[in-house]
């Protein structure tokens, strides 16, 4: 059941009624991150609601009605976010488990580990313990297999995900491995999932072959109940009349799941279809859907492969994939892990600390805003990242050394460029490390109650209006109040209490301030999407880097601009943006921004750099980075 705690309940209070409750046997999960005043408790019959509402802090007690508790919805409105090293799975990520079926030898998981890796996988997978139909198949090499595992995280830095699939074997698990992988066989080995509980590790739980999705979640709870908190939930096709492929993908499950747990799920397309060519377009679909992530096989002979070679993707075709997956993923509000960007690498981010404190990113405005999703969904949810009032203050933060990190819109495709932001990173000499693309739906935000006919006033800042122009067009009797960000503007609306007013914000603002959407996606066009870059005092010492933003000016004589663009056709350049803004103190004079599809810092280039150079009167790399489209 959930105990709704007295408002403003101190943690002291609460960690004293956990203690009371624990000392009469009950199971106590407090929701991490929700900042809701509730507790869930699974207790024993003789803990009755009179002797919990008798306790000091509860003022009303909710049941839940699902067998399952721990990982229910109820328990937890939050999605939870799992994390293994310094990837999350859960979220607005989208996370990438590749690699072999089975470790065969350490040269074929090793080279197979450093592809997967090339493409974008963050995390490496692949039996050692193999659960095979037939006795005389191959069984996996054991602990010589994740002893090769161990290896292969050391040289690549890969997690490694490897299934358990007996008790017996959970001292060497715990010994070499990172996540543990309870097969759709085992999904109601009991003594197996007791023993997954008790072990820590991250879990992959599949389903099993014929399972329910309720049977799945009890399963779940087996290993939640033995005070494991991190699961993953994994769909890999169930048994049905349908013999094209081996087994039916149950993609409904995603959105079920969705609604019955907090818990992330992946999709395992590749056990699921058992068919190659099969595996990609479902993986797509996936993420359309909704999953959290994937988790796909991946051989570099599979002809040779000791088992499920004719389900596993050549390294190239995974990599197809990876790259279709980070066009779609921004679509549902999600982002591929920051690492296939190359750009927020572990280094930095267990590198150097502000005065003993963490690294921080900043953005602009207030929490709730698309700058806030952006940062989130680029550093991950551990990063400390605060809003500043104005870019100004961003470009400011991060150069005196007050913050390692600031994230800029720099332009959306339908209301165009931020051209202060242009300004300001010519002013500062800050670099550009990386992007990321975010697309916004933008929603009619007011007190919950109000209708949409009581609204007199919109907050929001300039570009929102601009996106929401034919929504406000047809609403002539609102007045627009221009803020500076979507957040700022949810959050006064919230904290004046005027019912009248209301924001343009996402969804996301809405909940953080106990706001009511009264009109969903009210943008002009749902391909609404704004490219964030990301400021740093250093330019991006290492990753890949396969684009660059320049910006130059050239002389005001016939054919200046051309002689430049002639250097990047000479040289094979593409060149995906052009940007003037004009030269502040000089009428009628231009900068040129540039982005291109090079790494312009790299040595090879230098011939190229002198030739532009030789053509304009300014000229400044503003940096180099990964835009994650070309690997
Ligand atoms: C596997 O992932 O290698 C595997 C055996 O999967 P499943 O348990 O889904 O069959
Ligand atoms: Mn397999």
């Amino acid at each position: 059941m959930i105990l709704v705690l007295e408002k403003g309940m101190t943690q002291v209070k609460k960690n004293q009624l956990k203690s009371v409750l624990a000392a009469n046997g009950c199971m106590v999960h407090e929701p991490g991150g929700s900042g809701q005043n509730i507790l869930g408790v699974i207790g024993k019959n003789s803990v009755t609601r009179e002797f919990l509402m008798a306790q000091e802090g509860v003022v009303d007690i909710v049941p839940i009605s699902t067998a399952y508790k721990l990982v229910s919805r109820q328990m937890q409105k939050e999605d939870s976010i799992i994390r293994i090293g310094n990837v999350e799975v859960g979220g607005d990520r989208l996370t990438i488990i590749a690699g072999p079926c089975a470790v065969e030898s350490r040269d074929q998981a090793m080279t197979i580990a450093k592809e997967v890796k090339k493409y974008g996988a963050t995390l490496f997978r692949g039996g050692a313990f193999k659960p095979r139909s037939s006795p005389y198949s191959f069984q996996g090499l054991e602990e010589e297999g994740l002893k090769i595992l161990a290896e292969v995280r050391d040289v690549t830095g890969l997690r490694i995900v490897t299934e358990i699939t007996s008790p017996m074997h959970a001292d060497l698990m715990f010994k070499y491995v990172d996540v543990i992988q309870i097969g759709a066989r085992n999904m109601q080995n009991f003594e197996l999932l007791k023993c997954a509980g008790r072990m820590g590790k991250p879990v992959v739980l599949k389903r099993g072959l014929a399972s329910t999705i309720e049977e799945w979640l009890m399963s779940a709870e087996y290993i939640a109940a033995e005070g494991n908190p991190n699961i993953i939930l994994c769909e890999r096709g169930i048994r049905t009349f349908e013999p094209y492929t081996r087994n039916t993908l149950d993609l409904s499950a995603i959105p079920v799941l969705k609604q019955l747990t907090h818990l992330p799920v992946l999709i395992d397309p590749s056990h699921a279809t058992g068919i190659r060519e099969k595996v990609s377009p479902m993986a797509r679909a996936a993420v359309a859907a909704g999953a959290d992530g994937l988790m796909i096989e991946v051989h570099h002979k599979p002809e040779e492969a000791l088992s499920d070679g004719p389900q596993s993707l050549y390294p190239k075709q995974f990599g197809r994939l990876v790259r279709d997956i980070y066009v779609i993923a921004p679509v549902v509000g999600k982002q591929l892990f920051h690492d296939y960007t190359g750009s927020a690498s572990p280094r930095k981010r267990s590198g150097e600390k502000r005065d003993g404190k963490g690294q921080r990113a900043v953005y602009l405005g207030e929490v709730g805003t698309f700058s806030h999703k952006a940062a989130s969904q680029y550093f991950g949810t551990d990063m400390e990242s605060s809003p500043v009032p104005s870019f100004r203050d961003i470009f400011e933060h991060v150069k005196i050394g007050e913050a390692d990190f600031g994230i800029i819109p720099i332009e959306n495709s339908l209301s165009g460029s931020i051209h202060e932001n242009y300004d300001l990173l010519l002013e500062y000499e800050l670099h550009i490390t990386g992007e990321l693309s975010l697309r916004v739906v933008h929603n009619l935000i007011a007190h919950p109650g109000t209708k949409i006919e009581d609204i007199k006033r919109v907050l929001a800042p300039p570009p929102a209006f601009q996106q929401c122009r034919r929504f406000l067009d047809a609403n002539p009797d609102m007045k627009i109040v221009p803020v500076n960000a979507t957040g700022s503007a949810v959050k006064r609306i919230a904290e004046s209490g005027i019912l009248e007013d209301a924001a343009i914000g996402s969804v996301e603002a809405a909940r953080i301030f106990s706001m009511n959407v009264l009109e969903e996606s009210i943008e002009d066009n749902p391909r609404n999407f704004t490219r964030f870059v990301v400021i740093e005092r250093e330019p991006l010492a290492e990753g890949v880097k396969n684009k660059s933003s320049i910006v130059f000016s050239t002389s005001n004589n016939p054919g200046a601009l051309f002689e430049v663009m002639k250097v990047f056709s000479e040289n094979q350049i593409n060149l995906v943006k052009l940007e003037s803004r004009p030269i502040h103190g000089k009428p009628w004079q231009y900068m040129f921004y540039a982005d291109l599809e090079a790494d312009m810092m790299d040595s090879q280039k230098e011939s190229v750099l002198g030739d532009i150079k030789k053509n304009t009167e300014f000229f400044r790399i503003i940096g180099s980075y990964n835009c994650g489209s070309d690997k």
